[in-house]
């Protein structure tokens, strides 16, 4: 691709195809049968009974060191995979995050799993009740390409914190990854207790209809769909962690260079291919020009060069490139401003699927970049008149996975979680909450169902059971047939008549 010099371009050429050929999806099956060895695992479950929460903690260690040992190879495995992947994007999201949450989860898994006393209603007092959680069985996880070790061993954290076993199938997108994960999954952990199966849409396919104890499916909302369906066949309960267009907010009170600083930030972090990453700005009119300003400022001081830049993570297939110089041209095409920041002026070749940070201006609904979710590091930013026509812009789109508010004003921060309705918040900053151990993580809606992460993972993968255990004395005789007055006086106590 060729690139107009500047830091502050307008790009008005479109730019030639990519030539970088799509790359072969890995259809190497595990050697064993997806449902031989759901089979194995759920026998394993069955025999060994419920983990204490010293062999919980025992497995939650021996995954932490597995996976540290492997660190450089996670992260060579990534970038290969990726044909360039920033070694520290990859050191804090992949590996620090996971280790923090096994940490979190060794902390605090006795507090989770202590029964938990509740209230008894009054007329079967002296009974007890409580509420036990109880391991599932075998919990399937199939993950995306993006950060692909976090997102198959994180839900994993939860799965082992709430006693089950697993079965993780890894996106085909990132081969190496996936050797690197089964690597460091069989070094730490026995095989009847996590298995990981490789392969593309078909296996992950067939993965989705066994009948698992519960599936965990992180990835695109039209795949999403597909996995609950097949899950349905057998009932299986489904978490599903999908994507959307998170907006950006930034309030009219709010330094737009401090602003525009952490929205690229979080826009060019892993190539824009996060799933929380801010997808559009909503910026006051008359801003744009001054936001675009301020956003290529921040860019030359994130990446003052961008072409071989380890820094900066490529794209991570030829398709996906494609599609986001699809989303540009379309939207040039129909009329937005396309600008390109490009803070050396260098030229960024197809092949090396890295792509200028790209800012449309003036877009329409209409256009696919407006309707469709961009993962990469390309931010339409809209013009709002105040915050009333903010807010009703966000939510006339599909409830998203985040929403960014850069503010002051506590009324206006309260204005916006209260009247908008998304998976999580980050005030002030952007994808945040997605790194708090403490705080659910999860869509709402299109964006997703379910949560996990810190004590909403635990409860995630446990059967909450409630458990009612009837004390020596009990009043329920009094309510049994033959009915006579006694159970007539005590119905018109009760009912309070
Ligand atoms: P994808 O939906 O294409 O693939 C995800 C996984 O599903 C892969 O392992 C794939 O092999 C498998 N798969 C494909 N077809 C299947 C089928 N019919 N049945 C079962 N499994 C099937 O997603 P992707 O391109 O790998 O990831 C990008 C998407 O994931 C983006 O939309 C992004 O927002 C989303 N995402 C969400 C989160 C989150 O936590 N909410 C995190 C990362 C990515």
């Amino acid at each position: 691709m060729t690139s107009t010099p500047g830091p502050l371009a307008e790009a008005s050429a479109p730019p030639p195809e990519p030539s970088a050929p799509p790359p072969e999806p890995s259809a190497r099956s595990g050697a064993d049968d997806p449902r031989r060895v759901l089979v194995r695992l759920r026998e394993a479950f069955r025999t060994a009974g419920i983990p204490s929460a010293d062999v919980r903690i025992a497995s939650l260690e021996s995954l932490a060191q597995s996976l540290a040992r492997h660190k450089e190879a996670v992260a060579e495995a990534i970038a290969s995979d990726f044909g360039g992947r920033s070694k520290h994007e990859t050191l804090i999201v992949d590996i620090f995050t996971v280790l923090a949450a096994i940490k979190h989860a060794k902390a605090h898994l006795r507090e989770w799993m202590a029964a938990e006393h509740r209230e008894t209603s009054w007329v079967f007092l002296p009974s007890t009740c409580e509420v036990v959680r109880q391991p599932l069985g075998v919990v399937g996880i199939i993950s995306p390409w993006n950060y692909p070790v976090q997102l198959s061993l994180s839900p994993l954290v939860s799965v082992l914190a709430a006693g089950n076993r697993a079965m993780i199938k890894p996106s085909e997108l990132v081969p190496h990854t996936a050797d690197v994960i089964a690597r460091i999954v069989s070094e730490a952990l026995r095989d009847d207790q996590v298995a990981v199966v490789s392969g593309g849409a078909d296996v992950g396919e067939a993965f989705a209809r066994l009948p698992f104890d519960h599936l965990v499916f992180t990835g695109s909302t039209r795949v999403g769909k597909l996995v609950m369906r097949a899950a349905s066949e057998n009932l299986v309960p489904v978490t599903l962690e999908l994507g959307g267009k998170s907006p950006a907010v930034v309030g009219a009170d709010f330094d737009t260079r401090t602003a525009a600083a952490r929205i690229m930030a979080g826009k060019t972090f892993n190539g824009g291919q996060t799933c929380v990453a801010p997808d559009y700005a909503l910026v006051p009119a008359g801003t744009e020009q001054a936001f675009a300003e301020a956003c290529a400022a921040a860019v030359a001081q994130l990446y003052p060069t961008l072409a071989n830049n380890p820094d900066y993570t490529a794209i991570v297939s030829g398709p996906h490139y494609a599609r986001l110089r699809m989303l540009v041209d379309d939207a040039r095409a129909r009329g937005a401003r396309v600008v390109e920041l490009n803070p050396a002026g260098e030229v960024l070749e197809a092949t090396s699927r890295k792509m200028l940070p790209t800012l449309v201006l003036e877009p329409t609904g209409e256009m696919a970049c407006m309707q469709e979710e961009v993962f990469g590091p390309v931010l339409p930013v809209v013009g709002y008149n105040d915050l009333a026509d903010a807010i009703r812009y966000v939510n006339d789109r599909p409830r998203p996975l985040a929403v960014y508010y850069f503010g002051h004003d506590r009324n206006a921060i309260e204005r916006v979680l209260s009247e908008t309705v998304s998976g999580g918040v980050t005030i002030n900053e952007t994808t945040l909450h997605v790194l708090q151990d403490d705080l659910p993580f999860g869509g709402v809606g299109p964006s997703g169902m379910g949560h996990y992460h810190g004590r909403e993972g635990f409860e995630t993968f446990s059967q909450q059971k409630s458990v009612y255990r009837q004390s020596r004395i009990s009043t329920t005789a009094l309510l049994r047939p033959p009915y006579r007055k006694t159970a007539d006086r005590l119905l018109r106590f009760l009912l309070g008549s």
